[in-house]
């Protein structure tokens, strides 16, 4: 059986505490898509750990952990990331890399910090991971793949060579930097080769034949609905499919093998990055949510920025819970808003003066303007809380009247960002 756990916001959902939390009961937990660009915090008997390229299931001596074919795969950053779980205690986890996957070089990071300094004001707020670069020369088939470190090293000259006549081009005219070196290049792919060495797999037959053993599999996705490429707010969005569709091909199963997609929502909203953001509030409203929020503030788990901050968006959540085929939803981080004496929810955007509960393109979604509805707050701690009927009532009215307004059975509420803080409804 294969569950997909993503995200139907923009991100930091608390993807990471639940897909930690189902790995338990999970024999293999993949990776399918985007790469060291966000954070997973997760909060367990051994510590708190931000995972950026490592499925949330690496600390359970049963599950298997894979990067599958749809990862941009930062070699170093992912033994570093192994090293420093071992470093705090974790077993060595059993890692499984696909030979599909495709390699993040040191001139993607390069070529998207460039980028990002070109654009200045007008930038997209790229963590500078190389994310963009790297998906822009998989789909040119300019990237290079794992299973090419294995094959004839003179061919692989020859494409590094063709790789860097053209990289140079925007390094020495665009950014006015120094070109790459062929040689240095070819070196680095080598050193890697090595580096990846012992976790190469073939993934799809391996997934292939896990889930004839009646294997229990989960997908891991990254980010959420509306940084999605082709769903999302384009072009302020994410270079990879953040969607569970996705997940067939980024880790290579059949589409119809997935049958759950838990929607991880957030019971309020947060965002990094540029683009539209209707119910984004400012001011002390705003930092009084950001400090109150997730594990210790809503700081980027990568980059340590500040996340921005809203109420809860019905439009957008409906949307995005649709778009991932959400069904059924886990609404994370609730104990946050204890102390608020009434709460907003966006059940409407404006847009030329007519309201709508549709979530629109781009370009009308810069003028959408939200309406909100209010319900009062519940005053009070929900942490500890493990069963329903004991949360406090307007608590439950918050919850019930999000389960309407987006249309998905809320199964789970998780009420703090430990493994075992969660309620099952
Ligand atoms: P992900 O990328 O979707 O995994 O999300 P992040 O890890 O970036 O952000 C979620 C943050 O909220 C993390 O710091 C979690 O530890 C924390 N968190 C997750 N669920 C809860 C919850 O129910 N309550 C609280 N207070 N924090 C939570």
């Amino acid at each position: 059986m294969v569950r997909a756990i993503v995200g139907a916001n923009w991100g930091d959902e608390g993807k990471g505490k639940i897909t930690d939390m189902l790995a338990k009961e999970s024999d293999i937990v993949i990776r399918f898509q985007g790469g060291s660009n966000a954070g997973h915090t997760i909060i367990n008997h051994y510590g708190k750990f931000a995972l950026h390229l490592l499925p949330s299931g690496v600390f359970y001596r049963h599950t298997t952990s894979i990067i599958g074919n749809g990862v941009a795969l930062n070699i170093p950053y992912l033994l570093n990331e192994i090293q420093e779980l071992e470093k705090e205690g974790v077993p060595t986890p059993k890692v499984l890399v696909s030979d599909r996957a495709q390699l993040l070089m040191p001139y993607h990071i390069l070529l998207d910090t460039y980028e990002e300094a070109r654009l200045a004001g007008k930038s997209f707020g790229s963590t500078k991971s190389g994310i963009a670069p790297f998906y822009s020369d998989k789909y040119a088939k300019i990237g290079f793949q794992v299973s090419e470190l294995f094959g004839d090293e003179k061919e692989l000259r020859e494409k590094v060579a063709r790789v860097c006549e053209m990289k140079n081009v925007l390094f020495e005219h665009l950014y006015h930097q120094p070109g790459l070196k062929p040689e240095e290049v070819y070196q680095t792919l080598i050193f890697y080769r090595e580096m990846v060495r012992p976790y190469v797999c073939d993934v799809s037959a391996y997934l292939y034949e896990a889930l004839r053993a009646g294997k229990n599999i989960l997908l891991e996705g990254q980010l959420g609905s509306l940084k999605d490429p082709d769903h999302g707010i384009y072009p302020m969005v994410t270079s990879s499919s953040t969607l569970a569709a996705y997940g067939a091909i980024g880790a290579g199963i059949p589409p119809y093998e997935i049958k759950q997609i838990t929607a991880v929502v957030k019971a309020y909203s947060s965002s990094v990055g540029a683009g539209a953001f209707v119910s984004e509030i400012f001011g002390d409203e705003a930092d009084e949510l950001r400090k109150r929020g997730g594990d210790g503030g809503e700081f980027g788990a990568t980059t340590g920025r500040p996340r921005r901050m809203g109420w809860f968006d019905a439009v957008a959540t409906r949307y995005g819970c649709r778009i991932q085929g959400a069904t059924e939803v886990v609404l994370t981080v609730v104990d946050v808003l204890g102390y608020l004496d009434e709460l907003p929810i966006c059940v409407g955007y404006e847009i030329d003066g007519l309201v709508s509960s549709d979530f629109p393109t781009t370009a009308q979604l810069e003028k959408a303007k939200p309406v909100y509805e209010r319900l009062p707050g519940w005053k009070c701690e929900i942490r500890g809380i493990r069963k329903y009927e004991e949360l406090p009532e307007n608590c439950r009215r918050y919850i019930e009247r999000i389960e309407e307004l987006i249309g998905v059975p809320i199964s789970m509420v998780s009420n703090g960002p430990g493994r075992d803080e969660i309620i099952y409804r």
